[in-house]
């Protein structure tokens, strides 16, 4: 069975939080932690607009990319996944003029895929559906409520600003848990084939 997957990059595959968290302390002269980010909105819990969000962002956001490590196991069980005969699609609300600094990144940092798809927003429901992707692994709990209603399941990689928020949907906490969470979607649904 070829199930096409979705997973998203940024809080994912690629541990930005720290580098964004470091970023915004230096920017806003204060000393959060990433277990302080309790929600997506980074505007609202530095109380900073999204102008001066998006101005800091356009100076600093090459960096972060450039730099920020790889999610623990993320690269290994992405490999497991298309050894497996999964296809893999990184589906990114970045920028598409990031698209050659995240390839890079990628290629640097040994994370095979099938395709790279970076939108610039945060709706990634359409893609998913023009693709055929039918599971998606995020980290954004408001992409992963608009994606389940579209019927796009989705499991949730747990992460400090989406650990108090409702989810009645899948979570996983590390990648060898959404490993293990997919063998078992797989299974049942095999299972569930007359
Ligand atoms: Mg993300």
């Amino acid at each position: 069975m070829h199930l096409k997957i979705g997973v998203d990059l940024d809080g994912t595959v690629a541990d930005n939080l720290p580098l964004l968290t470091d970023t915004l302390n230096t920017y806003c002269g204060k000393k959060l932690r990433c277990e302080d980010i309790n929600q997506y909105d980074l505007c609202g819990i530095y109380g900073i607009s999204e102008a001066d969000f998006f101005s800091l962002m356009g100076t600093k956001e090459e960096e972060i990319i450039s730099r920020c490590p790889l999610i623990p196991q993320a690269r290994e069980y992405v490999e497991f996944l298309m050894r497996d005969g999964y296809q893999v699609h990184i589906i990114t609300a970045r920028h598409p003029g990031y698209k050659q600094i995240t390839e890079r990144w990628l290629k640097d940092n040994g994370v095979p895929y099938s395709g790279l798809h970076l939108l610039n927003s945060h709706h990634k429901l359409d893609t998913c559906r023009k693709l055929g992707v039918s599971l998606m692994i995020e980290d954004n709990v408001h992409n992963a409520i608009q994606l389940e209603q579209g019927g796009v399941k989705t499991i949730l990689f747990t992460a400090p600003h989406n650990r108090l928020w409702p989810w009645n949907g899948l979570r996983c906490r590390t990648w060898q848990d959404i490993y293990r969470t997919l063998q078992e979607i797989l299974h049942s649904s095999l299972a569930a084939t007359p």
